[in-house]
């Protein structure tokens, strides 16, 4: 007997609709309209570490204004010898429901675009409960929601974005949501201009899980 036919008509339909929804899984569609490699960031004069970014633009952010928060990140890193030997700046265009910081379509968004990490996502907002204007996901943080290991999510609005792209990346590089309250630390809890400074032992930290994750190669 095929079930289907012993089901009242509504509920057949409304079976049918989910099966569809259920199995569609259809990609999500994403465009990249353009892809631009930064190459001339602000090295250290010694580098001893070389980070590789990818960077997506989800909402249409002024692409100078992106550009001008790398530069700044990659002087406050340069302070533990990083050097940023390059950044593909990404601009995708996804769905209005994608464009947002929200874990479960975040973690489709990046799941579909399958980018080498770290990867620093620029969104319309977030919709995550606490709103953050930044969130960054290491490895820790990420066991319920692996496609977001390695990840920036930079919400619209965010201000100092040079030193909270660099705040951020540090939380993934050192694989740790630990703060430091000391006067002009960049791992402070709050972003100021101020707060840049990278202590000898944060820098060790940043660089060693940097490297063991995989996310800083060395350099001679
Ligand atoms: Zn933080």
């Amino acid at each position: 007997m095929n079930v289907r036919q012993s089901l009242h008509p509504l509920i057949a339909t409304l079976t049918a609709l989910l099966i569809t929804a259920v199995s569609a899984h259809e990609p999500l569609p994403l465009r990249i309209e353009h892809r631009t490699a930064i190459r001339d960031l602000p090295a250290p004069a010694a580098a001893t570490q070389a980070l590789e970014l990818r960077v997506i633009n989800l909402d249409q952010w002024p692409e100078a204004e992106i550009h001008a928060a790398l530069r700044s990140t990659a002087q406050i890193l340069g302070q533990c010898g990083i050097r940023v030997t390059r950044a593909d700046l990404l601009q995708v265009t996804a769905p209005e429901t994608h464009r947002h910081f929200d874990t479960p379509r975040s973690r489709e968004l990046a799941r579909e675009l399958a980018l080498p990490k770290p990867a620093v996502f620029f969104t319309a907002g977030t919709r995550q409960i606490p709103a953050f204007d930044a969130e960054a996901i290491g490895r820790g943080n990420s066991r319920t929601r692996p496609e977001l290991a390695d990840t920036v999510w930079i919400a619209k609005g965010a201000r100092d974005l040079g030193i909270v792209v660099a705040h951020e990346l540090a939380h993934v590089l050192m694989d740790s949501g630990e703060h430091k309250s000391d006067t002009g630390n960049l791992m402070a809890e709050s972003t100021t201009p101020q707060n840049t400074q990278l202590t000898a032992v944060q820098c060790e930290r940043i660089n060693s899980t940097g490297r063991r994750n995989g996310l800083l190669r060395g350099v001679d």
